[in-house]
């Protein structure tokens, strides 16, 4: 390690936490009533850089669902099985410029715009290729687990009650097999990807996730080969343009990393190899990102020069 580099980085997150813990703007996520319970206070910051240190800001270690930061990872998972050409006829590679539960369909194929919203995840969790729902859920289980480099869990009270109120993309899923870009049965489809949202993470996992896609597929703290370097490109690039919705043109002007943010309060970027940033914090802007995530990544953006379009 790099003991002046360590203090540097370690400040820096620790004042732009420090700065931001006031800030209440935002609302918690409340249509799935579980997500509901979290703390709006509770706010953590963690950067792992490609030699796999940690550095932790806050309640880096508080648990929550990883909701749809989890779709980047189940994309690559099924980029390794699929490969590129094939995933594409499945699912596109353009953003959506609509909300993260839009029925984004392509006229005539029902093919959806992206594997970031919602619809494009739940078809992508579902080319997962595996003799049963339950199989398929393993296999996701254990790829986010190798992401994070540890053994990773199901919050059963949090896919109960999403799976209770998750009508919304129930009907995504029909809409899609109505159209034949969805194969598996609807109900099925919805269930896999509702236990894939519900697994249980802390902000170190998802900077460590990030790390991984940064760092071309490696897990920079176990050196597991997790992905192929080329789906780690892959992957990043359709971060980089759909990973925050309808906010992410905006994202890339301030922030300049592919990035995924998702429901409970949690944000992962990546900038390609140097380190993994995430955060945590339950509080929501109206597109569905932590109002202190946004901010903190748009402050240590600046602060670091993290921005990929940046001259070094
Ligand atoms: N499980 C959530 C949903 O499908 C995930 C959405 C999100 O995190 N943006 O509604």
């Amino acid at each position: 390690t790099d003991p002046v580099a360590f203090d540097v980085v370690s400040e820096g997150l620790a004042e732009v936490h420090r700065r931001l813990l006031p800030v209440t703007d935002g609302e918690v996520a409340s249509y799935i009533p579980q997500l509901a319970l979290a703390d709006p206070d509770d706010f953590g910051i963690a950067l792992v850089s490609m030699g796999g240190h940690r550095y932790e800001a806050g309640s880096s270690r508080t648990e929550f669902t990883i909701q749809s930061v989890s779709k980047p990872f189940v994309h690559a998972l099924a980029l390794a099985e699929l490969g590129l050409d094939e995933m594409s006829r499945w699912v596109g590679n353009e953003p959506s410029g609509d909300a993260f539960n839009a029925i984004s369909l392509e006229h005539g194929t029902g093919r959806p715009a992206n594997p970031m919203i919602n619809a494009g995840a739940i078809a992508t969790t579902n080319l997962v290729p595996a003799d049963s729902p339950a199989e398929r859920s393993a296999r996701i289980l254990d790829a986010l687990s190798a992401f994070a480099g540890r053994r990773l869990a199901v919050d059963e009270e949090v896919y109960r009650s999403e799976a209770a109120t998750g009508d919304r993309n129930r009907a995504l899923a029909y809409l899609m097999h109505a159209a034949g870009s969805l194969r598996t049965d609807p109900v099925e489809a919805a269930e896999v990807y509702f236990r894939q949202c519900s697994v249980l993470v802390n902000t170190v996992d998802l900077a460590v996730m990030g790390a991984t896609l940064a760092n071309g597929g490696v897990n920079p703290v176990t050196r597991e080969q997790v992905v192929p370097e080329q789906v780690a490109v892959e992957v990043l690039s359709v971060m980089a343009t759909c990973g925050m919705y309808d906010a992410a043109g905006d994202w890339l002007v301030r922030v300049g990393l592919p990035a995924k943010s998702g429901v409970s309060g949690g944000l992962t970027a990546a900038s390609p190899a140097r380190f993994g940033i995430a955060c945590y914090s339950p509080p929501l802007d109206r597109t569905g990102s932590s109002v202190r995530g946004v901010v903190a990544l748009r402050e240590l953006s600046r602060r670091f020069g993290m921005h990929l379009m940046h001259h070094p």
